[in-house]
């Protein structure tokens, strides 16, 4: 019994090793990744759920590592974070998403702005201002075509928060709060803050339409949202049903696989250029 107890120990500590060889091993993959242009990004079509036009884009970031393959950023976006390297990966993709968006608007794609994701860590870099009015004006983007989305944990430091807002919010940029309904934030706070739009969680999407209780909590942040002037976007559709649900609850802009997965560039193009004849 007392060896058994021995091996199991070992084998748990080796796990524990193993946890951590593993975080090593992607955290020095992810600084070689950066250098290397293993990175691409993705860019998801946001539709206006009445008229079907598209209304916004959102960038998702894309690894495939040489050896390993695809990583999912769930997996790598907590160690970028955790280690501070999501500074300058976000950086790089803040300013390529920014370059796709000019490239598009050149095309002759005005009407909508390309959404960002921007974790807490990036928010309280203290040059994060400066380098997003630096890089728009670098990339010669104007200001309404870039949208950041935050987090709730955000507003759990809601006085820093406030000012960091209120400074991007004088550049021009769009600011959305993603996974809305996840914590932290009410929506009668939120209303104190220059947020232009609210994003519904997934997973409240997800169950609308099969019990009440969910779709009833939709139905009132739609509401709410409405009425504190906010656009609410809901994302992860992936049924009919959902769309319908959305629609009559006055939802006002749709995102999820029932209209399209994350796509290449040039894939979305394809989007682009059928929506202009529509
Ligand atoms: P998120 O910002 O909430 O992004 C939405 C995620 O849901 C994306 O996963 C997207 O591909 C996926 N999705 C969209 N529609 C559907 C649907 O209908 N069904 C299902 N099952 N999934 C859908 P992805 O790209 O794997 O990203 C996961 C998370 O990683 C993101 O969640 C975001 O928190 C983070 N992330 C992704 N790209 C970036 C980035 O460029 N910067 C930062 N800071 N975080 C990022
Ligand atoms: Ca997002
Ligand atoms: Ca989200």
């Amino acid at each position: 019994a007392k060896d058994r107890g021995k091996n199991t120990y070992q084998f748990y500590s080796n796990n524990l090793d193993g946890i951590s060889t593993w975080k090593m091993k992607l955290e020095n993959w992810l600084r070689r990744a950066m250098e290397q242009n293993q990175m691409t990004l993705h860019y998801q079509p946001q539709f206006h759920l009445v008229t079907g036009k598209i209304v916004g884009v959102e960038a998702l970031i894309r690894w495939n590592h040489p050896e390993y393959g695809y990583i999912a950023p769930s997996e790598f976006i907590p160690l970028a974070e955790e280690t501070g390297l999501i500074v300058p990966l976000g950086k790089w993709i803040l300013r390529v998403a920014c370059e796709q968006r000019k490239a598009w608007k050149d095309a002759g794609f005005n009407d909508f702005p390309i959404a960002v994701n921007v974790s807490v860590r990036q928010f309280q870099d203290e040059h994060f201002i400066q380098f997003i009015s630096g890089m728009l004006e670098d990339v010669g983007l104007e200001a309404n075509y870039l949208e950041l989305e935050i987090t709730e944990s955000l507003m759990q430091n809601l006085e820093n928060s406030t000012i960091i807002l209120n400074q991007l919010k004088s550049l021009g940029v769009l600011l959305s709060v993603d996974d809305f309904g996840t914590g932290y934030s009410s929506l009668s706070y939120l209303k104190h803050l220059p947020i232009d739009k609210i994003k519904i969680v997934k997973s409240f999407v997800d169950d609308i339409t099969n019990h009440s209780n969910q779709g009833m909590m939709v139905k009132t942040i739609i509401d709410m949202g409405v009425n504190l002037k906010f656009t609410v976007i809901a994302e992860g559709i992936e049924t009919e049903e959902q769309v319908t649900f959305l629609t009559r609850n006055a939802c006002q802009i749709g995102q999820g696989y029932y209209y399209s997965k994350p796509l290449s560039a040039e894939k979305l193009e394809n989007f682009l250029f059928e929506d202009k004849v529509k």
